[in-house]
Order: structure tokens, then sequence, then C-alpha cells
């Protein structure tokens, strides 16, 4: 029988060996790859015919792996089958427009797996239409729901809004911002994100802002860039800014930035620009140094290429995630995830990466009764977020990125929800909202 060559890419060894294992009687010859950067190189050597790669493989977003491949004369023909445990419609239609042959959701069967491998090698292989995952685990129990931080070295949130910014009186006590995050240590100054916060604070910054600025990008989605040119400093031929983001599905950052910045929309073009802007690429697992702080990234549970940080600053560690639907579709009690549930397993990565955090910034967007209708808006709701808190043993978190539509009263009593959760689930965590400028010293 004609043996083919097929390459596996998944972060989970444990995964590839129960195929490999699994395939045993099949004729087919495997290669494996734990991240982005070894796939290219063993598809380049090892010439696969069929890939097998999971979304969110470190080091470069599986899409992006996607172009590559097919933008490769030898590899063009190769056929693609991509996994994701967090199946979101933008991303299914990023992968199919890109060419692959199935988008594969997690956790699968391995049985089906190797049923996909046939039918690719035989008949040749289809997507199947878009299908949200549908939990079946626990039980429904919507009944959820966490303390206190305050100049040298400092995080300040400019921004703690998520989607859209809000004013007025029933927004005054939380803020109406969108996500903007300073960082402060000695003479660095680092942001992370671009949302309607970074302005207030380029304004403090007046007539003498700092030569370096490094400003970090989650994502390209409006809420983390509107704020972008109207930040005064980029208007000060001092300074130089360099703008780190992920690499993108569609365009360049740079590219995205020109067109945010046409004559259409903003009388400013980034050509016009006196700072000097240097656009550099992130990526998941590759940390970057600036001045006494390292910036580690992984990628989020979100559409598009969206990445989570993570700050090292004098021996501790702060995680950052504005943009995480975790457990995507999960309904149910946080108490029923144990350490060995599937959801957990497919979930180790990112548990991992925030494990033992001194402080964790994350989002928990919506109520536990709300996030049954956004299942695949990329926010988690406020029990599932727990869930992660709760593996990666966090003793403290800030809970960022409200939604528009929660008022101040509304937010305290989501804040009350949320200690309620953590009390229920035994969690000994102290949780508290984050405010438009709130200061956590470092
Ligand atoms: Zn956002
Ligand atoms: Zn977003």
């Amino acid at each position: 029988m004609e043996r083919h060559r097929i390459l596996l890419a998944d972060g989970s060894n444990q995964l590839i060996k129960k195929i490999i294992k699994a395939a045993a009687h099949h004729p087919y010859d495997f290669e494996i790859a734990n991240d982005g950067s070894e796939l290219m190189d063993k598809c380049l050597s090892f010439f696969p015919e069929l890939i097998y790669i999971d979304l969110l493989l470190p080091h470069i977003h599986g899409i992006e792996l996607i172009k590559k491949i097919k933008s490769d004369e030898t590899l063009q023909k190769c056929g693609i089958i991509l996994a994701s445990s967090s199946p979101m419609i933008q991303n299914y239609h990023a992968a199919i427009k890109e060419g692959v042959n199935y988008f594969l959701t997690k956790p699968f069967s391995i049985d089906f797996l190797l049923a996909l491998f046939d039918r690719f090698f035989t008949i040749g292989l289809t997507p199947d239409p878009f299908a949200e995952k549908h939990e079946t685990i626990p039980e429904p129990q919507p009944h959820y729901s966490p303390t206190h931080r305050k100049k040298n070295a400092f995080f300040k949130f400019w921004g703690t809004r998520g989607s859209n910014p809000v004013s007025g009186t029933d927004y005054v006590r939380f803020g109406g911002n969108t996500s903007c995050l300073e960082i402060r240590s000695g003479e660095d100054l680092i942001i992370i994100d671009a949302g309607t916060g970074i302005r207030p604070f380029g304004q403090t910054l007046d007539e003498d802002p700092p030569r370096m600025i490094h400003l970090f990008l989650s994502h390209t989605h409006w809420d983390h860039i509107t704020g972008f040119p109207f930040f005064y400093p980029i208007y000060h031929p001092k300074c130089q800014v360099t703008i780190w983001s992920p690499v993108g599905f569609e365009k360049s950052t740079q590219e995205l930035f020109t067109d945010m910045l046409a004559y259409a929309y903003f009388p400013v073009r980034l050509d016009d620009i006196k700072a000097q802007l240097i656009f550099k690429d992130l990526r998941d697992g590759q940390p970057v140094s600036i001045g006494d702080i390292t910036i580690d990234s992984h990628y989020a549970y979100h559409p598009g290429a969206t990445l989570c940080f993570k700050f090292h600053l004098n021996g501790k560690t702060y995680g950052y995630a504005t943009d995480n639907e975790l457990f995507l579709g999960y309904l149910g009690d946080p108490n029923a995830i144990g350490k060995d549930h599937p959801l957990i397993r497919d979930h180790q990565s990112i548990i991992h990466f925030f494990k033992k955090c001194d402080i964790l910034f994350h989002e928990a967007q919506f109520f536990p009764h709300e996030y049954d209708k956004r299942v695949g808006w990329g926010h988690s709701s406020v029990s599932n977020a727990t869930i992660l808190v709760k593996h990666a043993e966090i003793e403290n978190w800030i809970v960022i990125h409200h939604d528009p539509k929660h008022t101040d009263d509304e937010l305290l009593k989501k804040q009350e929800l949320h200690r309620e959760i953590l009390k229920d689930c035994h969690i000994p965590c102290q949780v508290q909202l984050g405010y438009d400028g709130m200061i956590v010293p470092l």
C-alpha cells in the first residue's frame, strides 16, 4: 500500500503521541513539530502531503502558517487540517479563505482524525460549514462571581473599558476609556494598547515626552488602537515610538495604521507624523526585553491574531489579557472543572503561561447569564475566567476590559459576584475591578 507523509504540528506532545500510536497500522509516515518555526523547517525537509496544525501553535499563529505554506511553490498542493479548541467564526473564514481543507474542533476523537486523513488521501477533503461548539458538560449553574492595590515603578490604567468607549454619569466610578496601560520602571516608558485612554495619558506627557516609547498592541481591534492618532508624543520629533504587535491575517500593522490615518478618517497621515515610528512583529513565546522589564506573549482565545502578555520585573510576574475567551461555550459550574477535565487539558498552555503570576489583570467581560448569548464573541464569562484563576493559582486578580453596557452600579454587582464565585470555589484570591486612573505599584 502506498505510504503518505503527514506532518503533525501541535503544542501538546501527549496528543501527538496518541495520534501516532493510534495510526500504527495505517500507511502513514509522520513527522512532528511543536511550534510554528519548527513546522516551517520540517515542511522543507519532510515535504508532507498533509499537515495537521493547531491554530494557536507557539511562535507563529496558525493562519499565518497557512499563508506561508500556501505561498511556497513546493508546498502549495499540501493538504491542511487546522484544529482549534476555540472555534470562532472569524478564524474559520480566514482559514477557509487561505485554503485549508478542514477546520477541526478540539477536542476530537483520534478515530475521527484518522478518518479525515483517510478521506483526504482517497476521495479528498472539503471543509464542513462552520459549527459552533456546544458543550454538553455539567448543568448550567448561574450562581456566581473576589482586594486591593494601588511610584517609581508602577502600572497605571488609563483605560479599562472594552469594545467601545462610554461616558456620562453612569460611568464615573470605573471610567469609560478603552484599553491603555502605562508601565514605568526607571527611564523606560512602555504602553500596552492604544485605546482611547492613551489620549489623556499623552496629554500628561506634555512638552517633554520620553525619547523612547514602546507601544505594545495586544491586537488591532478598534478599542485597542483608536486613541493612537490622539497620542501627543507621536507629533514630537524627538520621540521614537516602537509599535510591537502580533502578525495580523490580512494586513501588517503598518498597513492598517496607514489605512486608519487616511484623509477620509483623519487629517494627518502616517507619513506626516513627526516622531520616528518603528513597527515590529511580536510572536507567541518570543519575549522582548525593554530596560529591566521582560515582556512575554501568548496567543489569546479571540478572533484574529491576539496576544496576552506577561511582564517580568524584579523577580515578580504580572499577567495581562484584555480579550481572551476561555472555555468557549461552557456555561456550567466552575467547580466542575477539575485538573483532568478535557477543557483544562485544552487550556494547559495558557494556564501554564499565567501560572502563579503575582497579579493577573484579566478580563471577565460577561455576567454568566449574558455569556450564553455571546459565545464566540472573544470574551470570558466571570465564572469561566475564575476557572483560569483557580488552575493558574492566582492570588491577586484585577479585572479589566469592562463591557460598555455595564454601568457603575452593575460593575459593583459584578465585583460582588466575582467574590461570591471565588468563595464558592474555595479559591484564596483577592479580586477587584480595575478603573481608569488605577495605579498598581511594582
Ligand atoms: Zn478589546
Ligand atoms: Zn478584540
